[in-house]
């Protein structure tokens, strides 16, 4: 018998107040049922937001370096459950347990970094115009924060909003994706665990409609950070906007990766694979587009097929190169988008097949899949899959590659692979994207610098991630001084 996993109201572990629980089946094996969490409606989020508002006046007058302790001491909590972490990640959401443990020690290490962060956030001192006049100014905590997070890395970016929210003196109420809600929970025990005063987070899981739209407009929030779909974050931030409170969403993308005549080809091939293929493709910045000089065309295409198809696919905790889609609908999806390629008139290389047989029938597997001679109106060259599927699509220079990758709604993360400076140059200058990568995967982030993106990939409000993320939960007070 699972044992559920209640909601984090004012310090307490408790049920859904009308009872109903949820369950979290293994993607890799959908006839196990991996967790049961109870199901918060709309009342559960208002008392989550109450006690935040509650608590959050003491935890602002906490000094800071106390507030920064307890951060450290969460992020040593999580690290002596490292391993049972990754094992409840790959289990919830598939991930292979590489990819598990790494975003685990990204959870770790952001509370790390925030602890160290807390005390030096207090503001700035000026010169005065005249006079014995002091003029600073002092960051002040907006209140409370609901987040709003995806099931996608389900440990790393409720770390990434949570910890700079607690550092900078903000109370929490978190929603975590359905799909995994698991790992945030987890953070929120290690925070209890390390001493967090009741109220200060609050834990309730349940359905967006309900449980988000509640965060999202609730008067009692002042901030909402929330990361997922174009669709979903667009109506969040429309209403938290209306509702006066600050707004960050970071959302899609549909990153490029520009391949030159001067690139070397094994190593654009292994670029564009691990962005394409790692996290099972499900990742905002996941590499989607490869767009390629027509001198190395048929040397990239040859050489991404064979990389694809020497992928060893199955359990994530089999630590496999890779593992399952999280849901159903997120397979069909994916199948979907390789009918929709083929039919538009696509070259289909390889993959996009569902897995089958043994050890397979239960699980949510797809092989990872490559659609050449993609042009640039075809819908799978200009939405977002969120699975491993890349389209490749041919170039004749430099300038109708940048006019190719700049060609979509999105501008989150975008890379070049090339042995000439010039047009790395040129690359930065004019890539229309949040995150520019030169001779690297479009995936992968550094925790101590800004991430979000341009066009419909972010509300382009605030950054997250590094200072980005400690001036969007603060408010800059300005003060004269005369004494
Ligand atoms: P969704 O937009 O479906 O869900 C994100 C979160 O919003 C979930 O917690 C969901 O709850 C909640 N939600 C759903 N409806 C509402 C609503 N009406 N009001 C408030 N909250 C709501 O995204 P996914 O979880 O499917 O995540 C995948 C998406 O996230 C992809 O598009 C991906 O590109 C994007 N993403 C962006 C990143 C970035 O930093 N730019 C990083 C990672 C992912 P529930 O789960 O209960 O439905």
């Amino acid at each position: 018998m699972t044992e559920t996993t209640n909601l984090y109201i004012d310090g307490e572990w408790v049920p859904a107040e009308d009872g109903s629980t949820f369950a979290v089946e293994n993607p890799a094996d959908t006839s196990e049922t991996v967790a049961e969490y109870a199901k918060g409606s709309t009342e559960d989020a208002q008392k989550a937001i109450d006690a935040a508002n509650e608590a959050q006046g003491d935890w602002e007058a906490m000094p800071a370096p106390d507030r920064g302790a307890i951060l450290r001491e969460t992020g040593a909590v999580l690290e002596e459950r490292k391993e049972a972490l990754t094992e409840q990640l790959s289990r919830e959401e598939g991930k292979t347990l590489s990819e598990a443990g790494g975003e685990v020690q990204r959870a770790i290490d952001i509370f790390y970094y925030y602890a160290s962060k807390a005390a030096d956030n207090a503001g700035k001192r000026k010169g005065p115009s005249g006079g014995r006049t002091s003029v600073y100014t002092k960051r002040e905590p907006l209140g409370v924060a609901g987040l709003v997070t995806p099931w996608n890395y389900p440990i790393a970016i409720p770390a990434w909003k949570i910890a700079p929210a607690l550092a900078t003196g903000n109370a929490i109420v978190l929603k975590p994706a359905s799909a995994a809600p698991g790992p945030a929970g987890s953070i929120v025990q290690a925070l209890e665990d390390a001493g967090l005063p009741d109220g200060v987070i609050n834990f309730v899981p349940g359905s967006g409609s309900d449980v988000g739209a509640e965060l999202t407009s609730n008067d009692g929030i002042d901030a909402v950070s929330f990361t997922g779909s174009s669709e979903v974050g667009h109506h969040v931030y429309d209403a938290a906007t209306d509702n006066m409170a600050r707004a960050q969403a970071e959302m899609g993308g549909k990153n490029p990766a520009i391949i030159t005549d001067s690139a070397d080809v094994d190593e654009a091939v292994d670029i564009v694979g691990a962005g394409a293929f790692g996290v099972t493709g499900q990742a905002c910045t996941a590499c989607s587009r490869a767009i390629v000089h027509t001198d190395v065309y048929d040397e990239f295409v040859e050489g991404i097929v064979e990389y694809a198809e020497s992928i060893d696919i199955g359990p994530g905790t089999e630590d496999p190169g890779m593992g399952p889609h999280v849901t159903q609908s997120e397979l069909e999806s994916t199948l979907e988008y390789v009918d929709v390629a083929a039919n538009e008139g696509a070259t289909h290389e390889t993959g996009g097949e569902r897995l089958e047989g043994d050890e397979y029938d239960d699980g949510y597997y797809v092989t990872p899949a490559v659609f050449s001679d993609v042009e640039r109106d075809m819908r799978i060259f200009q939405e977002e899959v969120f699975g491993p599927v890349l389209a490749v699509t041919e170039v004749d220079d430099f300038d109708d590659a940048i006019e190719a990758a700049n060609d979509s709604d999105y501008g989150l993360s975008s890379s070049v692979v090339t042995d000439d400076l010039n047009e790395a140059y040129e690359f930065v200058e004019r890539t229309e994207a949040g995150v520019a990568k030169v001779n690297e995967k479009t995936t992968g982030l550094e925790l101590h610098v800004p991430f979000g993106g341009v066009k419909d990939s972010s509300t382009n409000t605030y950054r997250e991630q590094g200072d980005a993320g400690l001036d969007f939960f603060t408010e800059i007070k300005t003060v004269y001084l005369n004494t």
